[in-house]
């Protein structure tokens, strides 16, 4: 479903590559562990997968859509459709309440938000532990916002999940909520998985490992996980 050739990443300011992958392929529906020290290259990894950023060279196709071709009106779009983002910084507004900014990217897309979506939307934010859905997110902590990002990207049922270290927030029990949640959901709606992470018990439930090191994949595992 994912085809990258022949990817790199250059940054002006340095010799080489801060992301180099001669060859990956991954299969749709697959649950993918990014991991590998601070700085290795794996939020640059997500966000060209994502389309938020554009390779110096290379080719990165969904399956017949090659991103590196849209331009980025377009591949927002794309995005919207496709992807369900949860960021190292969660871009929630304040001033609107959990619930609010969970349908936000809807709303801005003039989506008219149902009864059913609503209802959606509130059952996320419950199966994340997140009861204060009406509060506004200025008020929440950061475990509590990470949350609320989660329940948003989890919104639109999309066919593939991104997600950049889900739970460095959060405390053990929340930490292993998301880890099955985002493991459920990507079960029950087939949808692929990558997340960044150095979390054990949710890279332990993948069933893939990419391991990255200065911006080259050094391992890529088939770790005998099964789908939950
Ligand atoms: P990770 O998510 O694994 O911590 P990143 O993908 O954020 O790693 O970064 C990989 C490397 O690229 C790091 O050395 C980082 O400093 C560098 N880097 C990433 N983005 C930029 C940028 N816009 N300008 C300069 N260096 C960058
Ligand atoms: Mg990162």
């Amino acid at each position: 479903m994912l085809e990258i050739k022949d990817l790199t990443v250059n940054i002006a300011a340095l010799p080489e590559p801060i992301l180099a992958i001669p060859h990956l392929s991954i299969p749709a529906a697959q649950q993918i562990a990014v991991m590998g020290p601070s700085g290795c290259g794996k939020s640059t990894f997500l966000n060209i997968i994502s389309g938020l950023l554009k390779p110096t060279a290379g080719s990165v196709k969904w399956r017949q859509q090659e991103l590196t071709a849209l331009s980025a009106t377009a591949c927002d779009t794309w995005r919207f459709q496709h992807v369900g983002m949860v960021m190292q910084d969660f871009y929630l507004t304040n001033g609107l309440t959990a619930l609010e900014n969970v349908l936000l990217p809807l709303a801005f897309r003039h989506w008219r938000i149902s009864d059913a979506l609503k209802q959606r939307a509130e059952s996320l934010l419950e199966q994340l532990n997140m009861p204060r859905r009406h509060s506004d997110v200025a008020k929440l902590s950061r475990g509590e916002m990470q949350r609320v990002a989660i329940a948003r990207a989890l919104l639109a049922q999309p066919q593939v999940i991104i997600a950049d270290e889900p739970t460095a927030s959060l405390d053990a029990e929340n930490s292993r909520n998301i880890a099955r949640l985002l493991l459920e959901i990507s079960e029950k709606e087939k949808c692929t998985l990558l997340v960044a992470t150095h979390d054990r018990f949710l890279s332990e439930q993948l069933q893939r490992r990419l391991l990255l090191q200065n911006g080259v994949i050094m391992s890529d595992q088939q770790t005998g996980a099964q789908p939950c």
